[in-house]
């Protein structure tokens, strides 16, 4: 059906491995099964730890497994203006509240876990007097911007649910309820970048007019937190197409040198695309 949109959306901090040839061939199977359009984004908000070599090293490798793409490719990095608009406009819902704890504070606390194992904030900072707050920002103390969440599910609703149509860690599909709860008062305006992934992947997909999310099962729980945040800023809500990890065994399989299993690395101790293709199970995808 024309008009369906899906994206590989890679993140330049290291060179693809064969995770990434997974995912980027999934997207294109999913996206000619749909008769759709595979895209390719590049998510560089993080200027601290991306690099120009890794996005050649993108396009080399995305070509060298036989994908095309359309032209422009978005870079997140020339974008970050529209990401603070976003920001700007929680701000403005008094969704958003200034974090000023340390990475040390945050380190050490106990308690417990949000789905990707780290601690939920307490909520230290959200319960700071006006003054404190204001003494310590005109003090110029470095601050993230934390989501309320109780507030967040009010704006947002309580009774949010995602469509799935690949599959979560525990087998979830079809209508998968949100539990955004889980997350804890998360933070959507880093202190060094003034936004974050979950801002710019959902600001991106409903500009780009992605229909269908392909993506690893790790990013299936933030799922409930994008949803959250289309309800919130009143963007469409994509299909979720989740899809399984690669195990390690696969690269020791193909891999010719141990160890590295960096797509190019593969490619020059001698193993082909199509080698690559057919162990991932894309033979004539
Ligand atoms: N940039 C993310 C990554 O490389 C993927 C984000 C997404 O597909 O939503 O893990």
């Amino acid at each position: 059906m024309a008009g369906r949109r899906f994206r590989f959306a890679p993140s330049p901090n290291g060179r693809l491995h064969l995770g990434h040839a997974y995912s980027a061939l999934f997207t294109r199977r999913e996206a000619r099964r749909h008769d759709g359009l595979f895209t390719l984004r590049i998510e560089d908000i993080d200027t601290f730890r991306c690099k120009q070599e890794f996005v050649d090293g993108i396009f080399e490798d995305l070509a060298w497994l036989g994908l095309n793409w359309p032209e422009p490719v978005r870079r997140q990095s020339r974008h970050l203006h529209e990401y603070i608009s976003f920001i700007d406009r929680l701000e403005r819902l008094r969704l958003l509240y200034p974090c000023f704890c340390t990475r040390a504070r945050l380190h050490a606390l106990d308690g417990p876990k949000d789905p990707d194992g780290a601690p939920v904030y307490p909520g230290f900072c959200r319960l700071m007097t006006k003054w404190e707050r204001q003494r310590r920002m005109v003090a110029g103390e470095p601050y993230a911007l934390r989501l309320d969440m109780a507030k967040a599910i009010v704006a947002g609703g309580d009774n949010l649910a995602f469509r799935e149509e690949g599959i979560g860690p525990a087998g979830e599909t079809g209508l998968v309820p949100c539990n955004p709860k889980a997350w804890g008062d998360v933070v959507l305006a880093r202190k060094d970048i003034g936004t974050s992934y979950h801002i710019a992947v959902v600001h991106d997909d409903a500009l780009e007019g992605i229909s269908h999310v392909t993506r690893g099962q790790d990013l299936f729980h933030a799922t409930s937190i994008h949803r959250l945040l289309q309800s919130i800023l009143e963007l469409p809500q994509p299909v979720y197409i989740h899809h399984r990890l690669i195990p390690d065994e696969t690269g020791r399989k193909l891999s010719k040198s141990a160890g590295d299993r960096s797509l190019a690395s593969l490619r020059e101790a001698g193993v082909s695309a199509e080698e690559i293709r057919r162990e991932l199970g894309f033979d004539g995808a």
